[in-house]
């Protein structure tokens, strides 16, 4: 009976509520629920109407301080009202994101182990957040039992009932000032039917200045030929099935895939609905971003220099669907689309797709996620796809291999000569790193007018200083890495944290003069192509010489017009360029990436030397290749001669199967750091004992979690922090993520340690 009476008493509290689930958005995991005050279910106040998406503050924790969140849902459910705290107030006139955006951001937020709420922080701009570029203004309107009963109401002042029926007959809410200019009276009138109740203000924002783009000469697409033509065509039936589907487009360097990714996405904007396209880096891309502002209407170009305010307001015309094209780096995979019809990512395979920071997203598979629950075609493009995007079109039913195997026009791909520095015949000759027969094919290149880009993936003048005397070697004293001389500052600089000091005359441990200034960077390279070509324009293009914004395209433009000869840079000019002149590429050292611990050494390594290679032969001179390295025969270095890109995957894959790396396995990874170098060690190791734990908890022997680790990360020390890292290998990542989140969901570092889960990591 106690029971019983127990249970109705409690079920009298119950009420039917609108109850909203709040992710607080620099909060844990997981969402909050809160009771909503009549007033935010109004639907005759849509700034204030409550629905998923909009941003609202909350109390929360402890002393119930204010705090901001996202509204992720709205329900009604019977529950006790006194149990629930009320929310305070909505924050947006608008939604920010859909719920189709907002289940995005869900999976993003389980799959990468990161608190929703920081999800949505990434995923919507700063400027979106902070409303950057509109003002406040107080937007008339008049109460629905005002409206009621307008026939009713007698004012005896005529500029009053004036502004009233001009208010109530108006189709948008008015500011005071429209309001009494519509009505022919002064403000005066209007304050007082607000003073009387008859009008109300609501507060609202509107957009100060608008966006305004410079808009290239219309250009007509070209003919295709059979390749891409078959490539398009299959596109096309993929885009009319209205399923989702993976598109690898495999075509060699200058084989006009831009061209399929054009023409495809005329079709998509042919029925109304809108393309994103993500680029590595926007600003390495200006001819692309050109091609496209040429072809459509509309366009968003979403790059990193934008200011708060341009971002806010594409999002906003995004938003509308007034947008045909997106175009940008990895974050426009977020772009607020209400149409999308297609997602393509060009040179799909590039590093800069994985973000380094919280959420540690990797754009290709939030797009592929995008384009499942959107039920579109995802199109990856590259002349060098990712092992993982290759081996998924080889075995995923989903995806579809699209090939252009030969470059447009009947253009030959250039021939590649490796030149082995080992050998004394070829060795090079005079400081610098620049062999005989490099030297004479620059030469030759020049006379016959030709252009040529070299590459040097190293910045700086001398990427080592070292004593030959002790073995004393120029570190960071915040960071265990080598310090870099250059040349510019006259300093030895630390590339990881920018500390910066004046670079020794004799070695700072035993004094002797005899200290070194080894290793090439491109800043050596620089004075000594100048120095041996004198007649010729050398430019050098790394992060260093293209701060500026805008750098890139003013020299690449000079680069077009033949204003300079010799380009010479970093991984940067391997990209994407299109210039018909080139007609010798030399790649000075090609064994730059191949010491990396990764695992993907071997990978990055061929897409370099490919990527590079790709930049000649694009015009009618033809082109040839020089690439000098200590390992000709290094797998990656003689395919990429041979421009064998099925060789060397199938090669690799087999590696990479037997070690069960991606893409036959899953991994991830745990860097702990801190200042204390032991504390910080104890930490990685109580980590790994966790995750050791939780995966032996784990049944089923298919879900084995195999812990490397943990032990110093590659870069044992950075910015006076010690970093230990520990891997995490498994058939599939499901049981990676168990293990970790088990592991991780109570545990507490020491002062000062800080940790992170990287999921699918990039950069080991
Ligand atoms: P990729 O992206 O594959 O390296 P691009 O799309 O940049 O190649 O194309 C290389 C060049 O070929 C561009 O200058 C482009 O205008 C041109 N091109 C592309 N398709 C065709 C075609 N069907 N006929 C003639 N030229 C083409
Ligand atoms: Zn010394
Ligand atoms: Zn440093």
């Amino acid at each position: 009976l106690f029971d019983d009476q127990q249970a109705e008493w409690e079920l009298d509290a119950q009420q039917q509520r609108r109850v909203a689930s709040i992710v607080i958005a620099s909060g844990p995991d997981g969402a909050f629920d809160y009771d909503t005050p009549e007033g935010f279910c109004d639907a005759e106040r849509p700034d204030r109407l409550l629905v998923p998406g909009k941003r609202v503050s909350v109390p929360f924790g402890r002393g119930n301080r204010l705090a901001t969140g996202y509204c992720v849902a709205v329900e009604t459910k019977s529950v006790d009202p006194s149990r629930l705290k009320p929310l305070a107030r909505v924050l947006d006139a608008e939604s920010l994101l859909s719920p189709a955006m907002l289940r995005l951001t869900r999976w993003m937020a389980e799959y990468y182990l990161c608190p929703w709420g920081q999800v949505l922080e990434a995923v919507v701009p700063a400027g979106v957040r902070s409303q950057a570029g509109t003002r406040q203004v107080k937007l008339l309107h008049v109460p629905p039992d005002v409206k009621a009963r307008l026939g009713e109401i007698k004012l005896r002042s005529k500029q009053q009932a004036a502004a009233l029926k001009k208010l109530a007959t108006s189709d948008r809410p008015l500011t005071a000032t429209e309001l009494a200019k519509e009505a022919r009276c002064t403000t005066g009138p209007v304050q007082q039917l607000l003073k009387h109740g008859l009008i109300e203000a609501t507060a609202a924002r509107v957009v100060n200045n608008p966006l305004d783009e410079l808009i290239p000469d219309r250009e007509q697409p070209l003919e295709l030929n059979s390749d891409q033509q078959k490539a398009l065509d299959a596109t096309v039936a993929a885009l009319d099935a209205g399923k989702s589907r993976g598109l690898l487009l495999h075509g060699v360097t200058g084989s006009g895939k831009t061209e399929v990714y054009l023409q495809a996405i005329e079709h998509v904007v042919s029925f109304g609905r809108q393309a994103i396209v993500l680029v590595p880096e926007i600003s390495l891309t200006p001819q692309t971003v050109r091609r496209f502002r040429a072809r459509f209407d509309s366009i968003a170009v979403l790059h990193s220099h934008l200011s708060n305010v341009e971002r806010h307001l594409h999002w906003q015309k995004i938003a509308r669907g007034e947008v045909q094209v997106i175009v940008g780096a990895r974050s426009a995979v977020f772009a607020p689309t209400p149409h999308l019809g297609l997602i393509v990512i060009d040179e799909e395979h590039e590093s800069t797709f994985k973000q380094d920071s919280a959420p540690r997203y990797q754009a290709r598979d939030v797009a592929w996620q995008r384009a499942t629950a959107e039920g579109i075609p995802l199109m990856l493009g590259s002349a060098t796809p990712s092992l993982e995007a290759w081996q998924r079109a080889q075995d995923d039913p989903q995806f579809e291999l699209l090939s252009l195997p030969k470059r447009v026009l009947d253009r030959p791909m250039p021939d590649v000569l490796n030149i082995n520095l080992r050998d004394p015949g070829q060795a090079k000759f005079g400081k610098g790193g620049i062999s005989r027969q490099l030297h004479q094919a620059m030469q030759v290149a020049l006379r016959d007018q030709g252009q040529i880009i070299l590459l040097l993936n190293r910045r700086g003048y001398s990427t080592h200083i070292q004593c030959p005397g002790c073995g004393f070697a120029l570190k960071c004293k915040e960071c265990e890495i080598s310090l870099t001389y250059h040349r510019q500052h006259n300093a030895a600089l630390c590339h990881y944290c920018d500390h910066e000091e004046p670079p020794p005359k004799v070695c700072p441990d035993c004094r002797s003069p005899a200290i070194r200034y080894s290793g090439q960077g491109t800043q050596k390279l620089e004075d000594e192509i100048s120095s041996r070509f004198p007649q010729h324009t050398v430019v050098r293009m790394d992060t260093d010489s293209m701060r500026k914004h805008g750098s890139h395209e003013e020299v690449l433009s000079r680069f077009r017009a033949g204003e300079i000869d010799i380009l010479l840079g970093t991984q940067m000019i391997a990209k994407g360029l299109d210039f018909p002149n080139v007609t010798l590429v030399g790649v000075v050292n090609a064994d730059t990436a191949l010491h990396l611990t990764d695992f993907r050494a071997a990978e990055r390594t061929f897409q370099l030397v490919a990527q590079v290679a790709g930049r000649t032969g694009r015009g009618s001179k033809g082109g040839r290749v020089l690439v000098q390295t200590l390992q000709p025969e290094h797998p990656a270095i003689a395919a990429a001669a041979r421009h064998d890109y099925l060789g060397f995957a199938a090669a690799e894959l087999a590696s990479r199967e037997m070690l069960q790396y991606p893409p036959f396995g899953s991994m991830a990874r745990i860097v702990v750091r801190g200042p204390d170098e032991e504390i910080t060690r104890a930490t990685a190791e109580q980590l790994a004992d966790r995750v050791r734990k939780a995966a032996r908890e784990l049944e089923g022997a298919t879900l084995a979690v195999r812990v490397l680790g943990p032990c110093p990360a590659p870069i044992t020390k950075l910015r006076n922090e010690f970093r230990f890292h520990m891997q995490f290998q498994s058939a599939t990542i499901e049981p990676i993520q168990l293990a970790l989140r088990s592991a991780t969901k109570s545990f507490r570092a020491p002062a000062k340690v800080r940790w992170i889960v990287d999921i699918d990591p990039w950069d080991m």
